[in-house]
Protein backbone atom coordinates (compact mmCIF):
# COMPACT_ATOMS: atom_id res chain seq x y z
CA UNK A 1 0.00 0.00 0.00
CA UNK A 2 2.15 3.10 -1.34
CA UNK A 3 1.17 6.58 -0.98
CA UNK A 4 0.73 8.51 -4.33
CA UNK A 5 2.09 11.54 -3.09
CA UNK A 6 4.76 13.26 -0.99
CA UNK A 7 3.46 15.36 1.74
CA UNK A 8 2.04 13.75 4.55
CA UNK A 9 -0.90 13.78 6.40
CA UNK A 10 -1.13 14.07 10.35
CA UNK A 11 -4.25 13.01 11.57
CA UNK A 12 -5.76 14.01 15.30
CA UNK A 13 -7.48 11.03 17.18
CA UNK A 14 -10.76 12.00 19.17
CA UNK A 15 -14.17 10.47 19.94
CA UNK A 16 -15.15 10.54 16.00
CA UNK A 17 -11.82 7.69 15.60
CA UNK A 18 -11.68 5.57 18.87
CA UNK A 19 -11.51 2.18 17.25
CA UNK A 20 -8.86 0.16 15.66
CA UNK A 21 -11.11 -0.28 12.46
CA UNK A 22 -11.22 3.48 12.47
CA UNK A 23 -7.60 4.28 12.97
CA UNK A 24 -6.86 1.66 10.40
CA UNK A 25 -9.31 3.16 7.75
CA UNK A 26 -7.51 6.60 8.64
CA UNK A 27 -4.21 5.35 8.35
CA UNK A 28 -5.66 3.49 4.53
CA UNK A 29 -7.04 6.59 3.81
CA UNK A 30 -3.91 8.30 3.78
CA UNK A 31 -3.09 9.72 7.56
CA UNK A 32 0.57 9.17 7.96
CA UNK A 33 0.90 10.43 11.44
CA UNK A 34 -1.40 10.30 14.33
CA UNK A 35 -1.94 12.91 16.76
CA UNK A 36 -2.91 12.23 20.63
CA UNK A 37 -3.92 15.51 22.16
CA UNK A 38 -3.39 16.01 25.63
CA UNK A 39 -5.82 18.20 25.98
CA UNK A 40 -8.78 16.01 25.42
CA UNK A 41 -8.86 12.67 26.95
CA UNK A 42 -7.42 10.78 30.13
CA UNK A 43 -4.13 8.50 30.34
CA UNK A 44 -5.97 5.56 29.68
CA UNK A 45 -7.92 6.62 26.58
CA UNK A 46 -4.46 8.00 25.47
CA UNK A 47 -2.92 4.60 26.29
CA UNK A 48 -5.77 2.69 24.48
CA UNK A 49 -5.52 4.98 21.40
CA UNK A 50 -1.74 4.32 21.61
CA UNK A 51 -2.16 1.07 21.37
CA UNK A 52 -5.12 0.65 18.39
CA UNK A 53 -2.31 2.41 16.66
CA UNK A 54 0.37 0.07 17.18
CA UNK A 55 -2.22 -2.62 16.32
CA UNK A 56 -2.76 -1.25 13.57
CA UNK A 57 1.01 -0.23 12.53
CA UNK A 58 1.65 -4.18 13.29
CA UNK A 59 -0.77 -5.49 11.35
CA UNK A 60 -0.50 -3.43 8.10
CA UNK A 61 3.56 -3.81 8.43
CA UNK A 62 4.42 0.15 8.19
CA UNK A 63 5.98 2.47 10.13
CA UNK A 64 3.55 4.97 11.84
CA UNK A 65 4.41 8.32 13.77
CA UNK A 66 2.52 8.94 16.82
CA UNK A 67 2.50 12.83 17.90
CA UNK A 68 1.48 13.31 21.20
CA UNK A 69 0.76 17.41 22.05
CA UNK A 70 1.33 18.68 25.04
CA UNK A 71 -1.60 21.57 26.35
CA UNK A 72 1.10 23.95 27.61
CA UNK A 73 -0.32 26.43 29.11
CA UNK A 74 -3.57 27.08 27.40
CA UNK A 75 -6.56 28.44 28.89
CA UNK A 76 -10.27 26.37 28.41
CA UNK A 77 -13.36 26.82 30.24
CA UNK A 78 -14.70 23.60 31.95
CA UNK A 79 -17.56 21.20 30.70
CA UNK A 80 -21.14 22.25 30.50
CA UNK A 81 -24.14 20.24 31.85
CA UNK A 82 -25.03 19.60 28.26
CA UNK A 83 -22.34 19.21 26.72
CA UNK A 84 -22.34 22.40 25.11
CA UNK A 85 -24.84 25.34 24.87
CA UNK A 86 -25.56 28.09 22.21
CA UNK A 87 -24.45 31.59 23.06
CA UNK A 88 -26.52 34.79 21.70
CA UNK A 89 -25.08 37.69 20.73
CA UNK A 90 -26.16 40.71 23.64
CA UNK A 91 -26.74 37.94 26.27
CA UNK A 92 -24.60 37.84 29.55
CA UNK A 93 -22.32 35.20 30.78
CA UNK A 94 -20.20 34.78 33.31
CA UNK A 95 -16.70 32.75 34.11
CA UNK A 96 -16.27 32.11 37.32
CA UNK A 97 -14.10 29.70 39.49
CA UNK A 98 -17.10 27.74 41.04
CA UNK A 99 -16.80 23.91 39.97
CA UNK A 100 -20.40 23.19 39.15
CA UNK A 101 -21.06 22.38 35.43
CA UNK A 102 -22.27 25.07 32.88
CA UNK A 103 -25.34 26.15 31.75
CA UNK A 104 -26.16 28.86 29.51
CA UNK A 105 -25.81 31.83 31.62
CA UNK A 106 -22.26 30.78 33.04
CA UNK A 107 -19.13 28.16 33.55
CA UNK A 108 -16.23 27.56 35.57
CA UNK A 109 -13.00 29.05 34.28
CA UNK A 110 -10.32 27.16 36.59
CA UNK A 111 -7.87 29.37 36.32
CA UNK A 112 -7.48 32.25 39.27
CA UNK A 113 -4.74 34.10 37.37
CA UNK A 114 -6.98 35.32 34.62
CA UNK A 115 -9.33 36.88 36.90
CA UNK A 116 -6.30 38.49 38.42
CA UNK A 117 -5.36 40.07 35.03
CA UNK A 118 -8.91 41.08 33.44
CA UNK A 119 -9.63 44.30 33.14
CA UNK A 120 -12.86 45.94 32.33
CA UNK A 121 -13.34 46.20 28.65
CA UNK A 122 -11.17 43.14 28.16
CA UNK A 123 -11.86 41.14 25.41
CA UNK A 124 -11.90 36.95 25.98
CA UNK A 125 -11.83 34.77 22.87
CA UNK A 126 -13.11 31.56 22.88
CA UNK A 127 -12.47 28.05 20.69
CA UNK A 128 -9.85 29.46 18.40
CA UNK A 129 -11.96 33.08 18.32
CA UNK A 130 -15.11 32.31 17.16
CA UNK A 131 -16.75 33.38 20.37
CA UNK A 132 -16.00 36.39 21.53
CA UNK A 133 -16.74 37.98 25.31
CA UNK A 134 -16.64 41.20 26.49
CA UNK A 135 -15.58 41.71 30.25
CA UNK A 136 -18.15 44.47 31.69
CA UNK A 137 -17.39 43.95 35.77
CA UNK A 138 -14.67 41.20 37.32
CA UNK A 139 -13.47 40.39 40.45
CA UNK A 140 -10.83 38.06 42.17
CA UNK A 141 -13.37 34.83 41.43
CA UNK A 142 -15.27 36.17 38.34
CA UNK A 143 -15.83 37.94 35.29
CA UNK A 144 -19.34 38.59 33.88
CA UNK A 145 -18.89 39.32 30.41
CA UNK A 146 -21.33 40.24 27.45
CA UNK A 147 -21.23 38.02 24.08
CA UNK A 148 -20.24 40.20 21.45
CA UNK A 149 -20.16 37.30 19.16
CA UNK A 150 -22.07 34.28 19.50
CA UNK A 151 -21.84 30.77 18.76
CA UNK A 152 -21.53 27.16 20.37
CA UNK A 153 -19.51 27.25 23.57
CA UNK A 154 -18.24 23.60 24.48
CA UNK A 155 -16.47 21.21 26.93
CA UNK A 156 -12.92 22.61 27.24
CA UNK A 157 -12.71 25.04 24.45
CA UNK A 158 -9.95 26.87 24.70
CA UNK A 159 -10.19 30.95 25.90
CA UNK A 160 -7.26 33.43 24.91
CA UNK A 161 -6.75 36.64 26.15
CA UNK A 162 -4.86 38.81 23.64
CA UNK A 163 -4.81 42.13 25.38
CA UNK A 164 -3.45 40.21 28.75
CA UNK A 165 -0.14 39.56 29.38
CA UNK A 166 -0.31 36.05 31.69
CA UNK A 167 2.88 34.92 34.34
CA UNK A 168 2.76 31.09 32.99
CA UNK A 169 5.41 28.53 32.70
CA UNK A 170 5.92 26.66 29.36
CA UNK A 171 4.94 23.58 31.04
CA UNK A 172 2.60 22.89 33.74
CA UNK A 173 2.49 20.58 36.28
CA UNK A 174 -0.01 18.58 34.20
CA UNK A 175 2.26 18.92 31.42
CA UNK A 176 4.87 17.44 33.10
CA UNK A 177 2.91 14.13 34.44
CA UNK A 178 1.73 14.05 30.51
CA UNK A 179 5.13 14.44 29.11
CA UNK A 180 6.38 11.31 31.20
CA UNK A 181 3.34 9.74 30.95
CA UNK A 182 3.69 9.98 26.70
CA UNK A 183 7.48 9.29 26.84
CA UNK A 184 7.13 5.83 28.68
CA UNK A 185 4.07 4.77 26.32
CA UNK A 186 6.59 5.45 23.57
CA UNK A 187 5.61 8.51 21.28
CA UNK A 188 8.12 9.16 18.20
CA UNK A 189 7.01 13.03 18.59
CA UNK A 190 6.24 15.55 21.28
CA UNK A 191 4.55 18.85 20.67
CA UNK A 192 4.93 21.63 23.06
CA UNK A 193 2.36 24.32 22.85
CA UNK A 194 2.85 28.35 23.63
CA UNK A 195 6.57 27.79 23.08
CA UNK A 196 7.97 31.24 23.76
CA UNK A 197 11.86 31.38 24.02
CA UNK A 198 14.51 28.44 22.99
CA UNK A 199 14.67 27.91 26.73
CA UNK A 200 10.96 26.26 26.76
CA UNK A 201 12.03 24.09 23.95
CA UNK A 202 15.44 23.10 25.53
CA UNK A 203 13.64 21.93 29.08
CA UNK A 204 11.09 19.64 27.52
CA UNK A 205 14.20 18.28 25.70
CA UNK A 206 15.62 17.33 28.92
CA UNK A 207 12.98 15.73 30.49
CA UNK A 208 11.98 14.15 27.10
CA UNK A 209 15.87 12.62 27.50
CA UNK A 210 16.19 11.48 23.79
CA UNK A 211 13.09 9.31 24.04
CA UNK A 212 10.93 11.37 21.58
CA UNK A 213 11.62 14.02 18.95
CA UNK A 214 10.75 18.03 19.93
CA UNK A 215 8.27 19.89 17.91
CA UNK A 216 7.50 23.33 18.58
CA UNK A 217 3.85 24.65 17.89
CA UNK A 218 4.84 28.33 17.17
CA UNK A 219 1.26 30.24 17.92
CA UNK A 220 2.40 33.19 19.76
CA UNK A 221 3.80 36.36 18.64
CA UNK A 222 6.52 36.42 20.96
CA UNK A 223 7.39 32.74 19.42
CA UNK A 224 7.54 34.22 15.80
CA UNK A 225 10.00 36.72 16.96
CA UNK A 226 12.41 34.73 18.13
CA UNK A 227 11.87 31.49 15.03
CA UNK A 228 15.32 31.26 14.16
CA UNK A 229 16.25 30.28 17.66
CA UNK A 230 13.87 28.27 18.36
CA UNK A 231 14.03 26.22 15.45
CA UNK A 232 17.60 25.80 16.19
CA UNK A 233 16.84 24.03 19.40
CA UNK A 234 13.57 22.20 17.85
CA UNK A 235 13.69 19.05 15.54
CA UNK A 236 10.11 20.03 14.20
CA UNK A 237 8.05 23.19 14.01
CA UNK A 238 4.09 22.87 13.86
CA UNK A 239 2.35 26.32 12.39
CA UNK A 240 -0.67 26.08 14.86
CA UNK A 241 -2.80 28.68 12.88
CA UNK A 242 -5.66 28.37 15.36
CA UNK A 243 -4.13 30.41 18.25
CA UNK A 244 -1.96 32.29 15.86
CA UNK A 245 -4.69 33.72 14.19
CA UNK A 246 -6.13 34.99 17.63
CA UNK A 247 -3.08 36.32 19.14
CA UNK A 248 -2.39 38.51 16.24
CA UNK A 249 -4.44 39.78 13.68
CA UNK A 250 -5.60 37.02 11.60
CA UNK A 251 -4.27 38.62 7.97
CA UNK A 252 -0.62 38.12 9.44
CA UNK A 253 -0.84 33.92 9.60
CA UNK A 254 -0.48 33.61 5.40
CA UNK A 255 2.63 35.63 5.43
CA UNK A 256 3.98 34.27 8.75
CA UNK A 257 2.75 30.40 7.69
CA UNK A 258 5.17 30.62 4.32
CA UNK A 259 7.90 32.30 6.05
CA UNK A 260 8.23 29.34 8.77
CA UNK A 261 7.47 26.88 6.29
CA UNK A 262 10.83 28.05 3.91
CA UNK A 263 12.93 28.38 7.02
CA UNK A 264 12.07 24.50 8.11
CA UNK A 265 12.74 23.57 4.55
CA UNK A 266 15.68 25.54 4.75
CA UNK A 267 17.05 23.17 7.48
CA UNK A 268 15.52 20.27 6.77
CA UNK A 269 13.58 20.39 9.75
CA UNK A 270 10.12 18.69 9.30
CA UNK A 271 6.79 21.75 9.31
CA UNK A 272 3.50 20.74 9.84
CA UNK A 273 0.44 22.99 8.44
CA UNK A 274 -2.23 22.88 10.78
CA UNK A 275 -5.49 23.87 12.19
CA UNK A 276 -9.04 24.54 9.76
CA UNK A 277 -7.69 23.21 6.97
CA UNK A 278 -10.85 21.18 6.22
CA UNK A 279 -13.16 23.20 8.94
CA UNK A 280 -16.68 22.65 7.14
CA UNK A 281 -16.20 18.80 7.21
CA UNK A 282 -16.38 18.20 10.75
CA UNK A 283 -19.94 18.38 9.21
CA UNK A 284 -20.50 18.34 5.42
CA UNK A 285 -19.07 15.22 3.38
CA UNK A 286 -17.75 18.16 1.32
CA UNK A 287 -15.02 20.77 1.91
CA UNK A 288 -15.23 24.48 0.89
CA UNK A 289 -13.24 25.47 -2.03
CA UNK A 290 -11.61 27.82 -0.13
CA UNK A 291 -10.56 24.99 2.32
CA UNK A 292 -9.36 23.03 -0.75
CA UNK A 293 -7.48 26.08 -1.99
CA UNK A 294 -6.01 26.22 1.55
CA UNK A 295 -4.61 22.90 1.57
CA UNK A 296 -3.58 23.16 -1.71
CA UNK A 297 -1.47 25.92 -0.52
CA UNK A 298 0.10 24.53 2.15
CA UNK A 299 1.55 21.86 -0.34
CA UNK A 300 2.65 23.99 -3.23
CA UNK A 301 4.72 26.41 -0.19
CA UNK A 302 6.32 22.34 0.53
CA UNK A 303 5.26 21.99 4.03
CA UNK A 304 6.27 18.49 4.90
CA UNK A 305 2.93 17.35 6.91
CA UNK A 306 -0.93 19.16 6.60
CA UNK A 307 -2.59 18.49 9.58
CA UNK A 308 -6.75 17.45 10.54
CA UNK A 309 -7.94 18.52 14.21
CA UNK A 310 -11.13 18.61 14.92
CA UNK A 311 -12.13 16.83 11.57
CA UNK A 312 -10.65 13.66 12.01
CA UNK A 313 -11.35 13.48 16.28
CA UNK A 314 -14.73 14.84 16.57
CA UNK A 315 -16.10 15.11 13.14
CA UNK A 316 -18.78 13.23 11.06
CA UNK A 317 -16.33 12.48 8.42
CA UNK A 318 -13.21 11.48 9.30
CA UNK A 319 -12.10 9.37 6.93
CA UNK A 320 -13.35 11.58 3.88
CA UNK A 321 -11.19 14.82 5.23
CA UNK A 322 -8.16 12.44 5.07
CA UNK A 323 -9.76 11.37 1.03
CA UNK A 324 -9.77 14.90 0.37
CA UNK A 325 -6.31 15.82 1.47
CA UNK A 326 -5.33 12.39 -0.22
CA UNK A 327 -6.65 13.54 -3.30
CA UNK A 328 -5.65 17.33 -3.09
CA UNK A 329 -1.89 16.40 -3.01
CA UNK A 330 -2.21 14.00 -5.51
CA UNK A 331 -3.47 16.83 -7.66
CA UNK A 332 -0.98 19.22 -6.74
CA UNK A 333 1.95 17.31 -6.88
CA UNK A 334 1.09 16.77 -10.44
CA UNK A 335 0.97 19.90 -11.43
CA UNK A 336 4.00 21.06 -13.75
CA UNK A 337 3.91 24.32 -11.62
CA UNK A 338 4.32 22.51 -8.23
CA UNK A 339 7.29 21.59 -10.08
CA UNK A 340 8.50 25.00 -10.39
CA UNK A 341 7.36 26.23 -7.52
CA UNK A 342 9.33 23.86 -5.52
CA UNK A 343 12.30 23.83 -7.45
CA UNK A 344 12.10 27.95 -7.34
CA UNK A 345 12.22 27.35 -3.34
CA UNK A 346 15.03 25.01 -2.48
CA UNK A 347 17.59 26.06 -0.27
CA UNK A 348 21.12 26.62 -2.22
CA UNK A 349 23.02 26.48 1.48
CA UNK A 350 25.22 23.31 1.45
CA UNK A 351 28.04 22.63 3.43
CA UNK A 352 29.10 19.04 4.13
CA UNK A 353 29.73 15.92 2.22
CA UNK A 354 25.83 14.45 2.74
CA UNK A 355 24.73 18.02 1.42
CA UNK A 356 27.05 17.16 -1.55
CA UNK A 357 25.74 13.44 -1.81
CA UNK A 358 22.24 14.03 -1.48
CA UNK A 359 22.58 16.33 -4.08
CA UNK A 360 24.26 14.56 -6.38
CA UNK A 361 21.68 11.76 -6.03
CA UNK A 362 18.86 13.92 -7.07
CA UNK A 363 20.68 15.26 -9.58
CA UNK A 364 21.29 11.43 -11.22
CA UNK A 365 18.12 10.43 -10.62
CA UNK A 366 16.04 13.43 -12.20
CA UNK A 367 18.70 13.02 -15.67
CA UNK A 368 18.86 9.34 -16.10
CA UNK A 369 16.02 6.59 -15.54
CA UNK A 370 16.30 6.53 -11.83
CA UNK A 371 13.42 5.02 -10.30
CA UNK A 372 14.42 5.66 -6.81
CA UNK A 373 16.61 7.33 -4.01
CA UNK A 374 17.31 4.77 -1.40
CA UNK A 375 19.04 6.08 1.26
CA UNK A 376 20.59 4.40 4.35
CA UNK A 377 20.25 6.30 7.69
CA UNK A 378 20.60 5.62 11.47
CA UNK A 379 19.60 9.26 12.96
CA UNK A 380 17.24 10.26 9.73
CA UNK A 381 19.71 12.85 9.30
CA UNK A 382 20.42 11.67 5.51
CA UNK A 383 16.55 10.99 4.60
CA UNK A 384 15.68 14.74 6.10
CA UNK A 385 18.70 16.00 3.60
CA UNK A 386 17.34 14.03 0.81
CA UNK A 387 14.01 15.18 1.18
CA UNK A 388 15.20 18.74 1.46
CA UNK A 389 16.17 18.34 -2.16
CA UNK A 390 12.40 17.59 -2.65
CA UNK A 391 13.34 15.17 -5.67
CA UNK A 392 11.24 13.93 -8.35
CA UNK A 393 11.55 10.32 -7.84
CA UNK A 394 10.64 8.37 -4.35
CA UNK A 395 12.54 8.48 -1.48
CA UNK A 396 13.53 4.96 0.25
CA UNK A 397 15.11 5.29 3.85
CA UNK A 398 16.28 2.51 5.27
CA UNK A 399 17.15 2.23 9.05
CA UNK A 400 17.64 -0.78 11.51
CA UNK A 401 15.86 2.10 14.26
CA UNK A 402 12.30 1.62 14.26
CA UNK A 403 12.42 4.51 16.23
CA UNK A 404 13.98 6.20 13.03
CA UNK A 405 11.35 4.77 10.86
CA UNK A 406 8.05 6.15 12.83
CA UNK A 407 9.94 9.52 12.96
CA UNK A 408 10.78 9.91 9.81
CA UNK A 409 6.74 9.20 8.77
CA UNK A 410 6.59 12.85 8.87
CA UNK A 411 9.47 13.84 6.37
CA UNK A 412 7.72 15.50 2.73
CA UNK A 413 8.28 12.36 0.45
CA UNK A 414 10.35 9.81 2.57
CA UNK A 415 9.01 6.08 2.45
CA UNK A 416 10.70 3.92 4.96
CA UNK A 417 11.67 0.49 5.18
CA UNK A 418 13.33 -1.40 8.15
CA UNK A 419 16.14 -3.58 7.34
CA UNK A 420 18.72 -5.65 9.11
CA UNK A 421 22.15 -4.53 10.90
CA UNK A 422 24.75 -3.82 7.92
CA UNK A 423 28.53 -4.65 7.31
CA UNK A 424 28.92 -5.02 3.69
CA UNK A 425 28.07 -2.22 1.03
CA UNK A 426 27.00 -4.86 -1.37
CA UNK A 427 24.35 -6.33 1.27
CA UNK A 428 23.07 -2.63 1.56
CA UNK A 429 22.08 -2.46 -2.62
CA UNK A 430 20.88 -5.46 -2.40
CA UNK A 431 18.25 -4.73 0.71
CA UNK A 432 17.86 -1.52 -1.17
CA UNK A 433 16.79 -3.25 -4.48
CA UNK A 434 14.52 -5.27 -3.14
CA UNK A 435 12.79 -2.71 -0.99
CA UNK A 436 12.35 -0.99 -4.21
CA UNK A 437 11.23 -3.53 -6.15
CA UNK A 438 8.93 -4.84 -2.99
CA UNK A 439 7.44 -1.27 -2.88
CA UNK A 440 6.35 -1.18 -6.27
CA UNK A 441 8.94 1.43 -7.24
CA UNK A 442 11.43 -0.32 -9.25
CA UNK A 443 11.30 -3.78 -11.26
CA UNK A 444 14.62 -6.00 -12.23
CA UNK A 445 14.68 -3.58 -15.23
CA UNK A 446 15.23 -0.60 -13.69
CA UNK A 447 18.10 1.67 -11.74
CA UNK A 448 18.38 2.59 -8.38
CA UNK A 449 20.48 5.17 -6.41
CA UNK A 450 21.84 4.19 -3.34
CA UNK A 451 23.74 6.54 -0.69
CA UNK A 452 25.40 5.24 2.49
CA UNK A 453 27.83 5.93 4.87
CA UNK A 454 30.56 3.12 5.16
CA UNK A 455 31.71 1.82 8.34
CA UNK A 456 27.44 1.39 8.69
CA UNK A 457 27.79 1.62 11.97
CA UNK A 458 29.58 5.01 12.96
CA UNK A 459 26.14 7.88 11.97
CA UNK A 460 26.58 10.97 10.01
CA UNK A 461 28.81 9.57 7.78
CA UNK A 462 27.41 9.42 4.28
CA UNK A 463 30.21 8.88 2.29
CA UNK A 464 28.91 7.04 -0.60
CA UNK A 465 26.85 7.12 -4.02
CA UNK A 466 26.19 4.40 -5.85
CA UNK A 467 23.85 3.56 -9.23
CA UNK A 468 23.07 -0.18 -8.61
CA UNK A 469 20.70 -2.23 -11.28
CA UNK A 470 17.61 -4.01 -9.26
CA UNK A 471 18.28 -7.15 -10.74
CA UNK A 472 20.09 -9.54 -7.85
CA UNK A 473 22.08 -11.56 -10.40
CA UNK A 474 23.46 -7.94 -11.67
CA UNK A 475 24.70 -6.87 -8.30
CA UNK A 476 26.27 -9.96 -7.15
CA UNK A 477 28.09 -9.68 -10.53
CA UNK A 478 29.12 -5.78 -10.52
CA UNK A 479 28.88 -4.78 -6.51
CA UNK A 480 32.05 -4.37 -4.78
CA UNK A 481 32.25 -5.74 -1.38
P1 LIG B 1 -5.07 22.64 20.43
O1 LIG B 1 -4.94 24.06 20.84
O2 LIG B 1 -4.04 21.79 21.06
O3 LIG B 1 -5.18 22.46 18.96
P2 LIG B 1 -7.91 22.08 20.48
O4 LIG B 1 -8.86 22.13 21.63
O5 LIG B 1 -8.05 23.05 19.38
O6 LIG B 1 -6.44 22.13 21.09
P3 LIG B 1 -7.80 19.96 18.51
O7 LIG B 1 -7.03 18.71 18.72
O8 LIG B 1 -7.29 20.96 17.57
O9 LIG B 1 -8.00 20.60 19.96
O10 LIG B 1 -9.27 19.50 18.12
C1 LIG B 1 -10.29 20.43 17.85
C2 LIG B 1 -11.57 20.07 18.62
O11 LIG B 1 -11.89 18.69 18.47
C3 LIG B 1 -11.45 20.27 20.14
O12 LIG B 1 -11.73 21.58 20.52
C4 LIG B 1 -12.48 19.29 20.68
O13 LIG B 1 -13.76 19.86 20.66
C5 LIG B 1 -12.42 18.16 19.69
N1 LIG B 1 -11.52 17.10 20.17
C6 LIG B 1 -10.30 16.81 19.72
N2 LIG B 1 -9.77 15.74 20.34
C7 LIG B 1 -10.68 15.36 21.24
C8 LIG B 1 -10.71 14.33 22.22
N3 LIG B 1 -9.72 13.46 22.36
N4 LIG B 1 -11.79 14.26 23.00
C9 LIG B 1 -12.80 15.13 22.86
N5 LIG B 1 -12.83 16.11 21.93
C10 LIG B 1 -11.79 16.24 21.14
MG1 LIG C 1 -3.43 25.23 19.98
MG1 LIG D 1 -6.79 23.09 17.59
Amino acid sequence: MRRHRNVKIVATLGPASNTYDMIRKLHEAGADVFRLNMSHGSHDEIRERHAMIREVERDLDRPIAILADLQGPKLRVATFKLGSEELEEGQDFRLDLDPTEGNKTRVCLPHPEIFAALEEGSHLLVNDGKIRLKVKSCGKDFAECEVITGGTISNRKGVNVPDVVLPVAALSDKDRKDLEFVCALGVDWLALSFVQRPEDVIDARKLAGGRAAILSKIEKPSAVKVFDEILKVSDGIMVARGDLGVELPVQAVPPIQKQLVRKCRAVAKPVIVATQMLESMIESPMPTRAEVSDVATAIYEGADAIMLSAESAAGSYPVEAVTTMDNVAIEVEGDPTYREVIEASRSGTRNTVADGIVAAAREIAETTDIKAICCFTQSGTTAALTARERPRVPIIAMTSLRGTARRMAMTWGVNCVMTGELERFKQAVLNAARAARAQGYATEADQIVVTAGVPFNIPGTTNILRVAPCEERLIFASDPE
